[in-house]
Order: structure tokens, then C-alpha cells, then sequence
């Protein structure tokens, strides 16, 4: 969230993490420390895009504009956002949000990456009027490329989770811990401001 009280996609990515990171970065005022893994994923990630603009994008999809490091935000959901690529079929107004990410390819979408995609699909569609029906996150140096259908009930999960990180910011609302404990020993608030999950808190 910046000064203006907008969520960005970081947000989403953390809260879909853990809904605790937020609270403890906004409403505890704690900044997240970056790990030196996210410092080198996030140094890779600045060379891919230019490479990215040499490369062919996707071989099965049909587009005709390519837009790469596009900003955009929307007032109706308060979220803002830079999106790596969207690969464009202007003739039948379909839009493909394009993440890219440093390592190998998991067996199936991260919920993180996920709902990433999902927050981008749905300020491209505001931005354009064009449709968004999947998204895509391709793996470098690996050039692996993972699909992922995005849907209505995809798009109403994003608003509630808008919805939700404004609530525990503004009402100091303290949230459940992630979905598994195994996320905690990655977090860098385990142990210094957090106990970690325990299940039934
Ligand atoms: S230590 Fe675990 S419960 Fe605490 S913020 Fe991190 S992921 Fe969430």
C-alpha cells in the first residue's frame, strides 16, 4: 500500500502468502525484510524483461500488440499494479497478462503467482475492455510456460481479498495465519515479531 492508501500487487502477493504480513507491515509498521533469495530474484527478474522483448512469447497464441512493464491502475478496486507483458489480439479484443518469473517451473501455479494474475487480468480488462479468460507465467532460464484459466469466482476471491487487506489495515484487524506452517520458516517476521502458525490460533 503507498501513502495514498492504494494496494499494489505486492500486497496481494503477501496477504495470499500470509494474511499476517500485512498487518505487521501497515499496521505494526514493521517493513518486510527482503532475504537475499528475493534480492537475487529480484535482480534476475530486471534482466528478463529486455531479453523477454527479444523472444517469441508463445507459440499456441495468436496476438498482435505486445506491451511490456505496463502500469496500471484502477480507482474502482483501489489497486495498482506493473505488469511484465500482455500479449494483445486486437482483432478479437482477447488480452493475456504474461509474468516473469527466475527459477524452475513448480508442478502447478503457486496461489500467489496465481492471484497475481488474476489482479492483472482485471485492471487490463478495465483499462481496455478486452477479455482476459487465462493468464500466463513463463520460467526463465527454463523457458517453461504455465497456463491458468481465470474465471468469475477467481475475480470476486480477488475483490474479498481487496476488501480484506483494507480491513485489517484500517480496523487493526489481527488475521489468521497461512494456509500451512511451512510457510513460516521462510518469513522474515518468524521469530522476531511472530511465533508462527500454530493450527487452531
Ligand atoms: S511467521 Fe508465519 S504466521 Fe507469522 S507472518 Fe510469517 S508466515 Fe505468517
Amino acid at each position: 500500500m503507498n501513502r495514498l492508501g492504494i494496494i499494489s500487487i505486492r500486497d496481494i502477493l503477501n496477504y495470499n502468502y500470509c494474511p499476517r504480513i500485512p498487518y505487521y507491515e501497515y499496521v505494526l509498521r514493521r517493513p518486510q525484510a527482503r532475504t537475499p533469495k528475493e534480492d537475487k530474484g529480484l535482480e534476475m527478474h530486471d534482466s528478463f524483461v529486455p531479453r523477454a522483448k527479444r523472444n517469441r512469447m508463445v507459440k499456441a497464441l495468436y496476438y498482435d500488440r505486445k506491451l511490456f512493464n505496463l502500469p496500471l491502475y484502477s480507482p474502482r478496486l483501489n489497486l495498482q499494479t506493473r505488469v511484465d507483458c500482455v500479449l494483445m489480439n486486437t482483432r478479437d479484443r482477447i488480452a493475456v497478462p504474461m509474468q516473469f518469473k527466475h527459477g524452475k517451473a513448480p508442478s502447478c501455479l503457486y496461489r500467489t503467482m496465481r492471484y497475481q494474475l488474476v489482479a492483472e487480468a482485471m485492471l487490463i480488462e478495465e483499462e481496455f475492455g478486452f477479455s482476459c479468460p487465462y493468464g500466463l507465467v513463463k520460467f526463465l532460464p527454463e523457458e517453461k510456460t504455465i497456463k491458468t484459466n481465470i474465471n468469475i469466482k477467481d475475480k470476486e476471491e480477488l475483490v474479498w481479498q481487496v476488501e480484506k487487506i483494507s480491513n485489517i489495515i484500517r480496523f487493526e484487524q489481527y488475521p489468521e495465519g497461512p494456509r500451512t506452517k511451512n510457510y513460516c520458516t521462510d518469513c522474515c517476521y518468524y521469530r522476531k515479531i511472530c511465533g508462527g502458525y500454530m493450527r487452531g490460533e
